[in-house]
């Protein structure tokens, strides 16, 4: 296998680092911030998840093993990251006229589903934040004790001027926070402070609450990837993601939480993804005029296609999102893939001799070289392409390679759909049969002629008579 130096962006220390995995057997364990379960997941959060589906085939084609943690956020997230407003699962529930779990179900179905159609391989573990209330009230105690945390009179808040380096992710001006945010404080110490545990306004009101030390309540939003990260993945987690708008608050409040609780860094390395734009504004609540990928299937928009359009870009970058983009880049990956089907069944390569083992090593390692710059995924994409056009190599080597850089790119590029003959085709291989038969040599022919002008060729063998795609 070659190797080749992986190279990954750390938005905290705000540089391109040499990765390596903590674990000595080579596995990564890596924390992916979910989606909050009450919605849709639109073209623009899936995104997210399609960038962070190319990480883990970057590290699998590396040779490294994957544990990946993805949550479901099913309780907590309120309509304001920074623990203001109603909770949204909440908010579904009158909305929807539906039980808080039915809904997460629904959703959760959805977006599976969407995976599914971008060919994003499923996490190793999935857990829900109301599966791990219990875990999530033994992390807050272990913050009580330690001294990390206040009470007001709606919840068990975390004191944020206890951390030292408080908003170094984000490199966030402590103080010019305070100075702006006087008024919104109401009982917190900090305006940075986030909740833990929110009591419940009062018994029985919401659909989900529990009982704790404190009050019946429910966990607050940044606690429930806390709590889940270590239970599932220990502490030390290699990489941590999510979208960039999680930098200044959901993910500083993890790091606060997790260096509380264990008195050091749990995560090495944290990336963030740039957004799906609408007209220079970025779309994350709703899905202010996004659609999902379902239903962009159904008016005939190819997911695949769908995820080569996302691939163009860097995970970092924003993207401008047009319709005429989306359609070019789909019309892009159609003919990427008429390529690699038109080469599929190029004649073999014969025997392979070392100098031609050295080319495609060579192309191999150049792939390898730009998927592990950062993702540079466009760069990859370049270099398939190229490869295409490459005299020095026959069809059969190319199909090697494209299959083989396809293990990252995850966009079934070797895979056709079986050839149906159409039956008007298959009466008239019958049909020149007959004549064969029959020795009508000219008739039969002419049939030939005009099977191929519906694009069919007809082959004879000692096996029978094929039917194939004309230029196949
Ligand atoms: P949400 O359900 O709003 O919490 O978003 C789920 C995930 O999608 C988070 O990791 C967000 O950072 C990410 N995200 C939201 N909107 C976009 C967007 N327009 N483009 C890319 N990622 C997004
Ligand atoms: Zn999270």
């Amino acid at each position: 296998m070659i190797k080749e130096k992986i190279y990954l962006y750390n938005t905290l220390t705000r540089k391109k680092e040499e990765f390596k995995p903590s674990d000595k057997d080579g596995r990564v364990k890596i924390y992916s911030c979910g989606p909050t379960v009450y919605w849709y997941q639109h073209v623009g959060n899936m995104r997210a998840y399609t960038a962070w589906d190319i990480l883990r085939r970057v590290l699998e084609y590396n040779g490294l093993g994957v544990e990946l943690v993805m949550n479901y956020t099913d309780v907590g997230h309120l309509t304001s990251d920074a623990d203001e407003g109603e909770d949204k699962m909440e908010k579904a529930v009158k909305r929807e006229g539906r039980t808080a779990e039915e809904i997460a179900e629904h959703y959760i179905k959805d977006f599976e589903l969407q995976e599914e159609l971008l060919n994003i391989i499923p996490p190793t573990y999935k857990p829900r934040a109301t599966e791990n209330i219990k875990e999530i009230i033994e992390y807050i105690k272990v913050l009580e004790k330690k001294g990390f945390t206040y009470k007001t009179s709606d919840g068990i808040y975390f004191d944020t001027s206890k951390i030292d380096d408080y908003g170094k992710l984000a490199n966030l001006k402590i103080e010019k926070i305070k100075a702006g945010n006087r008024v919104t404080m109401k009982e917190k110490k900090n305006p940075t402070d986030f909740a833990l545990w929110k009591f419940s306004e009062r018994e029985g009101i919401r659909q989900q609450e529990w009982e704790s030390p404190w009050s019946v309540g429910f966990p607050g939003w940044h606690i429930e990837c806390s709590v889940m990260g270590i239970k599932y993945l220990g502490e030390v987690i290699d990489i941590h993601t999510g979208g960039q708008d999680h930098i200044p608050v959901h993910h500083t409040n993890e790091i606060a939480q997790d260096e509380a609780y264990n008195g050091k860094k749990v995560v090495r390395v944290w990336m963030h993804n740039g957004f799906l734009r609408v007209g220079g504004e970025k779309v994350s609540k709703s899905k202010g005029g996004l659609k999902t990928i379902i239903e962009m299937k159904k008016e005939g928009y190819e997911p695949l296609g769908i995820r080569y359009y996302y691939l163009l870009t860097h995970y970092k970058k924003p993207m401008d999102y047009t319709k005429e983009n989306l359609e070019s880049g789909i019309n892009a990956y159609k003919k990427l893939k008429n390529k690699v089907r038109e080469i599929s069944n190029g004649p073999e390569g014969g025997k392979r001799t070392a100098k031609r083992e050295k080319v495609i090593e060579g192309w191999k390692k150049e792939f390898l070289k730009a998927i592990n710059d950062d993702l540079n995924i466009p760069k990859a994409i370049g270099i398939m392409n190229k490869i295409l056009k490459e005299e020095e190599l026959n069809d059969s080597e190319k199909y090697e390679l494209i299959k083989d850089y396809d293990k990252v790119l995850g966009l079934k590029l070797t895979e056709f759909d079986e050839v149906i003959i159409p039956e008007k085709i298959k009466k008239m291989a019958e049909q020149r049969e007959e004549a064969r038969k029959m020795k009508e040599w000219k008739k039969a022919d002419e049939i030939r002629e005009k099977i191929k002008e519906e694009g069919w060729n007809i082959e004879d063998s000692e096996e029978g008579t094929v039917i194939k795609r004309y230029n196949q």
